[in-house]
């Protein structure tokens, strides 16, 4: 492997977000702790590697012990837990196995405790009782910190790295990539991850270049390995000789300067040169993103992904903590617009202290709405705090995942719960605002007239659209080439959604980040739509497209595209149709 050290290696994987970046690597591979091999050990060694276990559990006892010890008032109700894993790291079923199972089965502990807490976790995922099947997390969550100090593996946190380094991992979810510190990491790259994964849409939000999916990273790379980023085109390059440096810190400047060039067009507005007003907007999923969204040029916030507080936070936040962030970016952004999009947790923007449910298919499981539907207190302590917010801005409130009529119905008999509630308690808010449903799952576009009784507006999520429609996991790199945002089947059911907006009369949004490729736009500006919401960094490129696009043509150019039967033929006449305004792509680059 150390012979590689010079040899240049190309590896291509999934573009998370765009822009390049070069630097050093440096690995933040929890993988170790998964992959253990099984060696068998002799009677002498026994002793010494029972010992060894008990070192582990001892270091892992006393780093637990201290986190309890440190832990915030405010968190307390997480007391609880980690005083259940603390019993996990004394418990003989558990312990005393893994002893038995070393000396019995003459292995090593790493094997012992990988067998032992598998037997557990599947006797306790077998019983009925939903709280003992959530016990079979904690029993993970004790032994991956076991076994971190057996395999001498290092569990580096995000947000300590304090060198200019480009992280390599197995693995990020959104919540590590929301703790990256910009003025230490320059990009990172991940073996796991597809497009339009919730973690390339925070990578993408903060700016910072990323390729997914890339399956071998962490194998290949070695730390301080010199790296190339390019997230545009989805590519890896290790050790690059010496003419692929130049060229690519040659493109790295030209693709800063056009971005900057584009950044200081931001305060433009968003017209079509046949004068079509297209608005605008952010997705952001942080408060502290205002300010960014409103220097790129946003004019609303057209979907505030909340979860990440709760996952930042890792329990669930309390109604006063959330009106509080919630009347701050109401009052950032007054009087312009903020979309509030409820809980959409599960699918893959998990966390094991929000959730005990085990799924086989989480992104077809108790997902979003439907999460919330069954979790009454959660649910309604987020509509109090939106409806109480409502009373200091410009709020719409927006309902993610919604399948059926039935469930947008028992959705108003939630916000009618939560304004009784309100009244009884006195509080002031504000229930007079606009209610729409996000347009994400098939079922909903083919019922979208039905739908469009029940609210003010729709927002179409092409991220789940397209997920959902082509039956593609958003974060499975296998499948990423299915993922395709100019499929003519994608195209159809947003063609149907806007049928349905039009002749229903109410208010379309596209919140997908299929609105953020200017490669896109001429397709949803010749369908009619002009609410566009995307990561903030986006906007400049995707405004400067609108820009140079005449609708009308693009609505002449649409009837064509929509006889064309793949995507192939679809994105080939759209490169040619629009050649000389596509802002800088790929095909500058060759
Ligand atoms: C979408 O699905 O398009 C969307 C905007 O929501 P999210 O990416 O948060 O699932
Ligand atoms: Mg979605």
């Amino acid at each position: 492997m150390n012979s590689l050290k010079s040899e240049q290696i190309v590896i291509k994987g999934i573009g998370g977000s765009p822009g390049i970046c070069i630097g050093k690597a440096y690995i933040v591979d929890k993988e170790g702790v998964n992959l253990v091999q099984r060696y068998w050990i002799t009677d002498e060694s026994i002793a010494k590697e029972i010992d060894r276990f008990k070192h582990a559990v001892a270091k892992a006892k006393n780093d637990h012990a201290m986190i309890i010890k440190a832990l915030d008032k405010d968190l307390s109700e997480n007391l609880n837990i980690l005083e259940t894993h603390m019993a996990l790291f004394k418990d003989k079923m558990l312990y005393g196995k893994i002893i038995d199972t070393i000396s019995n089965d003459k292995v090593n502990a790493e094997w012992a405790l990988k067998k032992v807490s598998g037997q557990i976790k599947t006797m306790f995922q077998q019983i009925g009782d939903k709280y003992l099947q959530a016990r079979a997390n904690d029993i993970d969550q004790v032994t991956d910190k076991i076994m971190s100090y057996l395999v001498g593996a290092q569990d580096i946190k995000i947000s300590d790295i304090n060198k200019r380094i480009i992280i390599v991992a197995h693995d990020l979810s959104p919540a590590d990539v929301s703790q990256i510190q910009l003025e230490h990491i320059k990009g990172f790259v991940t073996d796991r991850g597809g497009k339009d994964s919730h973690t390339s849409i925070v990578a993408k939000s903060l700016n910072i270049p990323s390729v997914l999916g890339l399956g071998t990273a962490t194998a290949t790379v070695q730390n301080d390995d010199l790296l190339i980023v390019d997230g545009s085109s989805g590519t890896l390059i290790i050790n690059p000789e010496e003419d692929t440096l130049f060229k690519y810190e040659d493109r790295m400047t030209r693709f800063e300067e056009y971005m900057a060039g584009l950044e200081r067009e931001s305060h433009l507005p968003a017209i079509t040169k046949d004068g079509v007003t297209i608005n605008l907007m952010a997705n952001i999923e942080l408060v502290e993103e205002v300010v960014g969204a409103k220097d790129y040029g946003a004019h609303d916030i057209g979907l505030f992904r909340t979860e990440f507080l709760y996952l930042n936070l890792k329990r669930f936040p309390t109604e006063d903590e959330l009106l509080d962030k919630y009347k701050e970016l109401v009052e950032l952004m007054s009087p312009n617009q903020v979309t509030i999009r409820t809980l959409d947790i599960n699918g893959d923007k998990v966390n094991s202290h929000l959730s005990s449910i085990e799924e086989a298919n989480p992104a077809l499981g108790l997902r979003a709405v439907r999460f919330c539907l069954e979790n009454e207190k959660i649910f309604l302590t987020q509509l109090k705090a939106i409806l109480r917010a409502a009373a200091f801005g410009n709020i719409k409130l927006l309902i993610p995942m919604i399948s059926c009529v039935e469930e947008i119905v028992q959705v108003k008999e939630f916000i009618n719960k939560a304004i009784t509630k309100l009244e009884q308690e006195n509080k002031v808010f504000n229930s007079n605002i606009p209610l729409g449903v996000m347009i994400e799952v098939p079922s909903a576009v083919m019922i979208a007239e039905h739908l469009a009784e029940h609210v003010d507006f729709f927002s179409i999520g092409t991220n789940d659209l397209i997920q959902y429609s082509m039956a593609i996991d958003r974060r499975n790199r296998r499948v990423a080439h299915l993922y395709q945002a100019l499929n003519p089947a994608v195209l159809k059911m947003i063609k149907m959604t806007c049928d349905a907006a039009k002749k229903k009369n109410i208010e379309l949004v596209m919140c997908g980040e299929m609105a953020g490729d200017p490669v896109n736009i001429p397709v949803l500006v010749g369908m009619g739509l002009t609410n566009f919401s995307m990561n903030s960094a986006s906007i400049p490129i995707v405004k400067k497209m609108i820009r140079d696009l005449d609708a009308a043509h693009a609505k002449d150019n649409l009837k064509k595209i929509m006889e064309l039967n793949t995507v192939h033929d679809i994105s080939e006449f759209i490169l040619k149709e629009y050649k000389d305004i596509l802002p800088f792509s790929d095909k500058d680059e060759s």
